[in-house]
């Protein structure tokens, strides 16, 4: 029986995109967005973010900056700025044009969010901002705390009680739940977080630690967090955190763009007609890599190329794209398992804010298979000296997909860009890894070791 999915039956969606044929069959693609550049369709609650709020989520985390300096010691030389460092990686640019018989121009460099403060991921960004709006509102509103307060006064044991009536909730593969795990408990909300059963145990173990609570479900992520989100409908005390509709994780991971706009300045990286800039982000609902584009478009425009990198067995923004059918697809749709290593991809359908937010900033999706993603992984610890968990290793297969595929040179073809690679800056935006356990991450390096 052939299936509807939205409008269209399975088989004519392949006979619609015949690039569905390699998805299905789970080989690395790289499918360029056919609504690049479009005018997105006006989409209330969607298509109006604006750069007001990032501006504002720019400004709250300055608020914060003195609390976060005085309870994680970590950000004490950044003064309570959550931000990672960039990195020339050229040893890595050379192991990729010896493996993948390629010579990529240009240079190639890492951003570096596998080192962010307090949980070690990208969702340092988004996850840690939405509880400190959180814990903002709450007290502004009970007459805590003014906004010109030194906020430090946070971590006083007055605020931690008052916290403490309030909870705070979460469904995640693991990286999320540790960020808002992490902060939420250092504050004093109770904070419970849902598992999806792709989460380590180890972040499990660290979360309990920490003070959090975890519930554990033996499915996948969207089972997780549809029962978060309805246990914490029937508590009025309760904010969901949710990773598939929420505007202000999207906002918290925004604030990159103008950051590493900075970044480059200070390291003297140029970007503009000549240097254009690519940047390949590894997506699984879409928030995070979504949410940084959107910052990048704000401080790079048109000079800024940005690719999600998602799994073959869970592309789901991809299809979300593709189909236009953003979170009303799911990878099983289209029979595919949502099977991978890479625990913080491991999402069977995206968002339903992010692929209306920024899909039309989006130049396109690749996608790659788990064997490469543990290969990777290695090359950066032996290249580079950079620990990183699988899931963050997956744009870097970017550049090679961009250069060596036909629909790669389409595109620097279409968009007049074949002459000025030369002065081009590839960056691998590295998602994840400084927590995970040494134990664990030889476990990965022994992985590619043993397949090599
Ligand atoms: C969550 C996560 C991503 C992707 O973020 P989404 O918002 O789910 O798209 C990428 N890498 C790592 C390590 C993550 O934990």
């Amino acid at each position: 029986m052939d299936r509807y999915v939205g409008n269209k039956t399975i088989s004519q969606w392949v006979a619609a995109f015949p690039v569905l044929k390699k998805i299905t069959a789970k080989e690395e693609v790289l499918w360029l967005n056919t609504c690049y550049e479009e005018k997105a369709p006006p989409q209330p609650g969607f298509t109006d973010f604006t750069v007001q709020e990032i501006i504002d989520a720019d400004k709250r985390l300055q608020r914060f900056a003195p609390y976060i300096e005085s309870v994680f010691p970590k950000t004490q030389k950044a003064h309570g700025q959550i931000e990672s460092p960039l990195y020339l990686i050229p040893k890595m640019q050379t192991y990729l044009e010896k493996t993948c018989f390629l010579s990529i121009p240009g240079r190639l460099v890492l951003k570096a969010d596998n080192e962010l403060p307090i949980s070690g991921s990208i969702k340092a960004r988004g996850g840690i901002y939405e509880v400190l709006k959180i814990a903002e509102q709450l007290a502004l509103d009970h007459g805590m705390l003014r906004e010109t307060d030194n906020y430090a006064d946070l971590a006083n044991e007055s605020f931690h009680q008052f916290f403490s009536q309030f909870s705070i909730s979460v469904g995640s593969t693991g990286n999320l739940g540790l960020s808002i795990g992490i902060i939420g408990a250092k504050l004093g909300f109770r904070t419970v977080v849902h598992m999806s059963k792709d989460a380590r145990q180890w972040k499990k173990d660290l979360l309990r630690q920490r003070g959090a609570e975890v519930r554990e479900y033996d499915a996948d992520y969207s089972v997780a967090v549809k029962e978060g989100r309805r246990q914490a409908s029937l508590d009025s005390r309760c904010h969901f955190i949710d990773d598939e509709h929420s505007r202000d994780l999207f906002a918290g991971y925004a604030t990159a763009g103008l950051r590493l706009k900075k970044q480059f300045d200070q390291m003297g990286l140029v970007v503009d007609d000549s240097h254009p800039l690519f940047v390949y982000l590894p997506c699984g609902v879409g928030g995070g890599p979504g949410g940084v584009t959107f910052g990048l478009k704000q401080a790079f425009g048109s000079h800024v190329h940005v690719f999600f990198a998602e799994p073959t067995h869970s592309p789901c923004f991809l299809l979300g794209l593709l189909t236009g059918l953003h979170d009303a697809v799911s990878v099983q749709d289209f029979q595919l398992d949502n099977q991978t290593a890479a625990d913080g991809l491991a999402v069977p359908r995206a968002s339903a804010f992010a692929g209306r937010a920024s899909g039309h900033l989006i130049s396109g999706c690749l996608t790659i298979d788990d064997e490469r993603l543990f290969q990777l992984l290695k090359a950066f610890a032996d290249e580079e000296n950079i620990q990183i968990e699988p899931s963050a290793a997956a744009g870097g297969i970017g550049p090679v997909m961009l250069l060596q595929t036909t629909e790669g040179r389409r595109y620097l073809k279409e968009h007049h860009l074949i002459n000025q690679m030369s002065g081009a800056t590839h960056l691998i935006w590295a998602t994840g890894g400084s927590m995970v356990p040494r134990k664990v991450w030889e476990t990965y390096y022994k992985r590619a070791a043993d397949n090599q």
